[in-house]
């Protein structure tokens, strides 16, 4: 079998669901699984009407009623559709009247809410598909097996998920049924509806993929894959044919949006090849990712930046050699609940980069109680993913077109990964070093 996932863009109106019925034709003998996103920006627009009706005390589902609506005429469904979405509609709303009484939004109410997106897009696409002749079957994700803990709005699955969804969805699929799947979605052992967190179908996908020993997951978005450089930024980025999980991983961490970086986790344990592909371009290759892909005269893959990046010089005030400075360093961090991205070290300082959004106050006066601490803001990292076997050629090229555009290099880690190179320079100069070093690697 393999899984077929497509994202909110793949599935956003009529036109599309007919484009993505077409794709899955094509792969009907593969005996395919298929896990669907809420259409287009549905997800937003649920977590935004609730926001209103907390606020405001108005209750309106208009939006969603009307885009849903809408796309069952684009498809000219039967009545009958409606007819089975308009109890999921009509307890949407009243879970808004209950969300404006109440005035209070917890994670298990937000995920409540956002389950109806992926509810909605399972039954519209799955009756589509059904009157296309394909055999489809809409399906939420607890029919399918998936049990998670009680982690609302970031919920893991609980171990015996994995048997349960190769469990119910195996007969299916031998007897030629098309599962339609919600993504992003479960429920926990008491029955409340849970969320994998925000763009968690694709790790829906992985998941089902691994459970049922698929051949391949395919993950359909709308670009040609992962691509060689952020397309908005250089506009010649190629798609890259192959990755390894692990060069997928850190594309993604450090700023490639294509995937999550914890969503190939699945498929990394059980060696399922995952193909990105692209719905509105269904002609391109797309990237393949899985765990040895052939060596390429490349020594670049692709190279990304990640912007809006503080970064903390941290000297000790103490003499050389004192032990223990980088565990105290830590902890701090760790008791602040903050996740350092980059991390260069000498005796007696560490530099770390941190994304901008944390909230620095509490941490400084705990930093500065042990060493000197300089706050730089304004920078942006820099991550060239490529075969660090190579790395003195790489970091040299890369220097020398730094320097050739002056463009001042504050920092350098290569990382354990074996895969990344970083390094950290002002945000202002982010893009014109991705360009540059785009036109020395690829052009
Ligand atoms: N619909 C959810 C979101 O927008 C899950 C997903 O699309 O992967 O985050
Ligand atoms: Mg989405």
């Amino acid at each position: 079998m393999i899984v077929m996932k497509f994202g909110g863009s793949s599935v956003a109106n009529g036109e599309r669901i007919r484009q993505v019925t077409e794709i899955v034709r094509t792969e009907l003998k593969r005996k395919p699984a298929l896990v669907l996103s809420a259409m287009g920006d549905t997800t937003d627009h649920l977590l935004e009407s609730a926001e209103i009706a907390m606020q405001t005390g108005e209750v309106s589902i208009e939006k969603i009623a009307g885009l849903h609506i809408k796309t069952l005429r684009e498809l000219a469904l039967s009545p009958e559709v409606q007819t089975a979405i308009d109890p999921l509609l009509e307890e949407l709303r009243n879970l808004l009247v209950g969300v404006s009484l109440m005035k209070e939004l917890s994670n298990r109410t937000k995920d409540y809410l956002v389950s109806f997106g992926e509810r909605l897009s399972v039954r519209i696409a799955g009756a589509y598909f059904t009157a296309q002749g394909l055999p489809a079957k809409a399906m939420d994700a607890w029919d399918a097996g998936f049990i998670s803990d009680s982690n609302f709005s970031s919920a893991e699955l609980l171990k015996e998920s994995w048997d349960r969804i190769p469990r119910i969805l195996n007969p299916l699929l031998d007897e030629g049924v098309l599962p339609v799947i919600t993504g992003f979605i479960a429920k926990d052992g008491n029955g409340k509806i849970t969320t994998l967190g925000r763009g968690g179908s694709d790790r829906s996908a992985t998941i089902i993929a691994a459970a049922c020993k698929a051949e391949e997951a395919q993950v359909w978005k709308d670009v040609d894959g992962i691509l060689t450089a952020d397309p908005r930024i250089v506009p010649a980025a190629k798609p890259v044919e192959a990755v390894t999980y692990e060069e997928a991983a850190e594309l993604a961490y450090f700023g490639a949006q294509v995937l999550h970086p914890w969503a190939m986790r699945p498929c990394m344990k059980t060696n399922t090849p995952v193909l990105v592909k692209n719905s509105y371009n269904p002609k391109a290759p797309g990237t393949r990712i899985f765990s040895a892909r052939p060596e390429t005269s490349q020594p670049v893959l692709a190279i990304t930046s990640r912007r809006n990046v503080t970064l903390i010089d941290i000297v000790s005030t103490r003499m050389v050699g004192q032990s223990g400075f980088l565990e105290k360093v830590f902890a701090v961090f760790a008791k602040h609940g903050v996740s350092v991205d980059m991390v260069a070290t000498s005796e007696v300082s560490i530099s770390v980069s941190l994304d901008s959004s944390y909230d620095l106050a509490p941490l400084l006066p705990a930093l500065t109680e042990i060493a000197l601490v300089e706050v730089k803001t304004g920078r942006a990292i820099v991550t060239i993913i490529g075969n660090v076997r190579r790395s003195s050629e790489i970091l040299q090229r890369a220097f020398s077109v730094c320097q050739q555009n002056n463009i001042a290099v504050q920092m350098v880690s290569q990382g354990a990964s074996k895969v990344n190179m970083s390094f950290i320079v002002s945000d202002f100069q982010a893009a014109e070093a991705v360009k540059n070093l785009h036109r020395e690697f690829f052009i």
